[in-house]
């Protein structure tokens, strides 16, 4: 029994440090929160002033919303997380474990915003950023060999085909990303005036944006596929309930 905890508990560490690299990017954010909320508690928890002590209370109010605006986010984050690993399997497993140019493991954080999120200008945001050490390596708000993938979450199927957009964008950008911000540097300059209309990342020789147009085709494949399999599905599970709803009237 000892030996298969002992078992268990390794593969739960190598699943959460090595392999798993789709990370739900409102986790540090809710740990934070939370500790937050536990220090306010401890304040509480001695003498204050009324005035000190409603300040308090006010302070634990809006804490108390950041952290469960924080948990709804995160909890749309990992439906959006565990549809692309259901519908597209083969494309969660490559990000999951993409590298950058030197095999560096890179971890994806997701993170599902609200439309006001980006005032309408975008659905969805890969951050593109060198590390100061090493321009091979990626980096973001959660440090280094890190990406940072942002997409609008209204329904689930769109907000899916956002983040599958994305991810086209980061399968090129994180295994090429010296050679690509020196093309995007070249590419979106003062003098990109003949692509005014296309948003940065998507002039049409972009390698970034040929591998979401590829990544897309792919998808769109295979969620027509998956609907298929889901309605040929739910037609079996109806047959076999009105066969037994016949053996039972017999
Ligand atoms: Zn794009």
């Amino acid at each position: 029994m000892k030996l298969l905890l002992t078992t268990l508990m390794i593969g739960y560490f190598l699943h959460c440090n090595v392999i798993a690299k789709i990370k739900n990017g409102y986790f540090p954010a809710i740990k934070v929160a939370e500790k937050c909320i536990q220090n306010l508690e401890y304040i509480g928890s001695g003498n204050l002033s009324p005035e000190k002590r409603d300040f308090l209370q006010t302070r634990m109010k809006i804490a108390e919303q950041k952290l469960k605006r924080l948990k709804q986010l995160h909890h749309k984050t990992e439906k959006l997380i565990d549809a692309l690993n259901t519908i597209h399997p083969i494309l969660f497993l490559q990000i999951d474990n993409i590298k950058d140019k030197e095999e560096n493991i890179t971890d994806v954080y997701i993170k599902a915003v609200d439309v006001s999120f980006f005032k309408g200008k975008f659905w969805g945001i890969t951050n593109l950023n060198q590390s100061k050490d090493n321009p091979h390596v990626y980096t973001s708000a959660y440090g280094d060999k890190t990406v940072c993938v942002s997409v609008v979450y209204k329904f689930l199927e769109q907000a899916l085909a956002f983040l599958v957009h994305e991810l086209g964008h980061v399968k090129y950008q994180v295994p090429n990303l010296a050679d690509y911000v020196n093309y995007f540097n070249k590419t979106y300059n003062d003098t990109y005036f003949g692509y005014k209309k296309i948003k940065k990342g998507h002039a049409p020789m972009d390698p970034s944006h040929m591998s979401v147009r590829q990544t897309e085709k792919e998808f769109y494949k295979i969620l027509i596929a998956y609907k298929k399999s889901q309605k040929e599905n739910k037609n079996i599970t109806e047959n076999k309930e009105n066969h037994k709803q016949r053996i039972s009237y017999q």
